[in-house]
């Protein structure tokens, strides 16, 4: 622990608490980096606690799992000449030492209004939080039989680890003002008339975790699974001494990919159609995953699935990036006699996500063509009872962008 203290203030020591603050411009949530740092250096880590829950409760939970390269570190001052400050760390610490030593925030007041919330992620947990603790008495309806939505059925613990969540669900969440229905599903046990009828606003916030798919033939075949699913229910086929490609460069890529591999997959591949610094995964998780064995096909695109006598093959073909007039990012373009075949056991499709559509279209609300529900600035829906929040309204699906839309959907209730 001492060493841990140490590494933190010499972390701390190292900002420059810049007055322009592009740490902070760069988070989603807007977390006040510089002057939560700031309260670090002197020891005040309650007052560092109070400076974050201004514009999150994620401090144990973001500090761990955002992309940080890609927001806050990737723009810092310090990362320009040098390594960006550690801010996931040191917000990670914030967070983890509010869980064991601050007070459960209190409720300021109560406004006798009911509110339900289906789904237990991120942006339901946010608004949660927010309304809860300002007179709302929330019911969250969760369709698994614990809490936590993405964090707890999406991200495997060797990326968050349960006991931090469970705890920090205890302390921020679990008020007397949120009244929690698990193994309730929206559709199967309950309906929206019902809800409409209870409560006096409904916010939806179930995700949006329905694998994607490439259109490609093959895809129907039983060896082609979704990462969402697989990493969500967690029912692995056996993966012991099997052959497995994920499809996909993102963080849900790279867990499927290491999540696999520890069970015992004897070959992993992650192929990618665009380059490695293209990918959207935290550099992290891909340093992580080569570590661990995993090999990468850059620049490899898969465009069928074949399987012949229970051999199944991936014909890919390479991909050279072009820069399209006017567009500052490179288009991976098939190279035309490049193809070739892999033997395969397992394909794994990690390419995106999307709602549920069957369930959605039961509600018949307004939708986007890419099938989200559509919201206006305020996050009301087509139906003046019900807001939308998170991925099912396409936010740019990271928690923190996810919790953004809760705490901004929950302000809009109550100022
Ligand atoms: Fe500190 Fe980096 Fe933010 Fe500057 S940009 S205040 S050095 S964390």
């Amino acid at each position: 622990m001492e060493k841990k203290i140490n590494e933190i203030k010499k972390q701390a020591a190292y900002c420059l608490n810049c007055k322009t603050k592009p740490c902070k411009s760069a988070c989603p949530l807007q977390n006040n980096i510089p002057d939560f740092i700031k309260c670090i250096k002197e020891e005040k880590y309650e007052e560092a606690f109070k400076v974050l829950t201004e514009t999150t409760i994620f401090e144990s939970i973001c500090g761990r799992i955002c992309p940080h390269k890609s927001q806050c570190e990737g723009s810092c001052v310090r990362g320009i000449k040098g390594e960006s400050v550690h801010i996931g760390e040191l917000e990670a610490f914030i967070g983890d030492y509010a869980s064991e030593n601050i007070n459960t925030p209190g409720i300021y007041s109560n406004n006798n209004k009911k509110i339900a919330i289906i789904g237990s992620g991120p942006s339901a947990l946010a608004c949660c939080y927010y309304l809860s603790t300002r007179g709302w008495k929330v019911s969250i309806y969760e369709k698994h039989s614990k809490l936590g939505g993405l964090l707890r059925y999406g991200i495997p613990e060797f990326r968050l680890e349960k006991n931090i969540l469970d705890k920090w669900l205890k302390k921020f969440i679990l008020n007397s003002n949120v009244e929690i229905h698990t193994n309730t599903e929206l559709g199967k046990d309950i309906t929206i008339e019902q809800l409409k009828k209870e409560y006096d606003r409904i916010i939806l916030a179930f995700g949006a975790n329905i694998s994607s798919k490439m259109g490609i033939e093959g895809e129907e075949l039983k060896c082609v699974l979704g990462a969402n699913e697989l990493l969500e229910y967690g029912k692995f086929p056996d993966f012991k001494n099997k052959k497995v490609a994920i499809i996909g460069g993102g963080n849900v890529a790279m867990d499927s990919s290491r999540t696999v591999k520890k069970l015992g997959a004897k070959e992993v591949y992650i192929v990618y159609r665009r380059s490695e610094k293209q990918m959207p995964a935290e550099k992290k998780e891909i340093e992580d995953a080569k570590k661990e064995g995993i090999d990468f096909l850059f620049q490899t695109n898969v465009i069928k699935i074949i399987n012949k006598n229970d051999l199944a093959q991936m014909e890919c073909v390479k991909t050279e990036l072009i820069k399209k007039e006017g567009e500052t990012r490179e288009y991976p373009v098939n190279i035309e006699g490049s193809n070739f075949l892999m033997d395969i056991d397992y394909v794994i499709m990690a390419v995106g996500s999307s709602p549920n559509k069957d369930v959605i279209d039961k509600l018949g609300l307004e939708t986007s063509k890419w099938g989200y529900i559509k919201v206006d600035e305020k996050y009301q829906t087509s139906d003046e009872k019900i807001m939308a929040i998170g991925d099912l309204i396409g936010t740019k699906q990271t928690v923190a962008w996810a919790a953004r839309s809760g705490f901004e959907c929950a302000k809009n209730l109550t100022p």
